[in-house]
């Protein structure tokens, strides 16, 4: 038996599985992130009744962040600088993996990236981004196959865009201002339109995804040049809001002009933007593919 753990801001999301069928979980679990003794607790009952009846036999772990997830580093598989209350500088990979147990450790968008990757959207491809738009912004990336990964980085959610000219909303990255996370995550479409991305008014609708649209298809733009993604899997509750991914796809011919890898000269790029191709929980797919890849 394998295990994938998801351990998510607001949520956890527990599978197992058998080693060579890491994507039918046989066993699922998930309950809120609380306090990180009571989390990791829940998580060492369920790695006790996944190992019930077979050996738990590696263990993949896709976490929330920053991390660490340098292997070469003393802190590898820590949360680090987290905000979230009580989460700072926890070891939550040695905690969590029982001892002598094969593990793997990424960010919870890596995890999601390997998951799609592998069995969602971007089957047959090898090289791919999964970006969420959601209460922040983070963005996974497997380059030929390799999950890229290590201490905080790459950290796509806080890239510089050029400004829509519609768009005077100063950003609220308490960073950056207006970078890519301070300007499309889901407090800013909050703090900026007063609603969020599914319930904007319908005589507002067109012009807000616009401004959206401009700044996620030009984060892909850059993903793309930058590690020649094949795809982009566009995820997170913002990009639930409708028309938004339509919306991203017109934008990014208009970006990229023709110029650059064949993903960006292709003048619809419904192929290359898609939605997450995994109906639920890609991280925690990841996750038990990288467990899987222990064996
Ligand atoms: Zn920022």
């Amino acid at each position: 038996m394998i295990v994938g753990i998801e351990t998510g801001g607001t949520k956890v999301v527990c599978a197992a599985a058998r080693a060579d069928a890491p994507d039918v979980p046989v066993l699922t679990g998930r309950f809120p992130t609380t306090t990180a003794d009571e989390t990791i607790g829940r998580i060492h009952d369920f790695i006790a009744e996944a190992g019930a009846e077979d050996a738990v036999e590696a263990i993949g772990l896709a976490s929330f962040g920053p991390v660490d997830a340098d292997p070469a580093s003393a802190r590898y598989g820590w949360i680090t600088t987290t905000p979230k209350p009580g989460w700072a500088d926890v070891d939550l990979l040695g905690r969590v993996v029982p001892r002598g147990t094969p593990s793997a450790f990424v960010s919870d968008v890596l995890g999601a990236a390997v998951g799609e990757l592998r069995y969602g959207a971007g089957r047959g491809t090898s090289s791919l981004a999964y970006a969420t738009i959601g209460t922040g912004v983070g963005v996974g990336i497997v380059v030929d196959g390799r999950p890229i990964g290590g201490d905080g980085w790459p950290e796509v959610g806080h890239l510089l865009v050029r400004r829509h000219p519609d768009d005077d909303y100063a950003g609220n990255c308490p960073f950056h201002g207006d970078c890519l996370e301070g300007l499309t995550a889901g407090p800013a479409v909050l703090g900026r339109w007063g609603a969020d991305a599914s319930s904007f008014p319908e005589s507002e609708r067109a012009g807000r995804i616009a401004v959206l649209a401009s700044y996620i298809a030009q984060m892909a733009y850059s993903v793309i040049l930058t590690t020649g993604s094949e795809k982009v899997v566009l995820g997170g509750g913002v990009m639930l809001s409708p028309g938004l991914l339509e919306a991203t796809r017109a934008a990014l011919p208009a970006i990229a002009r023709g110029y650059g890898p064949k993903a960006l000269s292709v003048s619809d790029p419904s192929e290359v933007l898609v939605a997450p191709g995994v109906p639920d929980s890609p991280g925690v797919i990841g996750a038990l593919a990288l467990a899987a890849d222990l064996l």
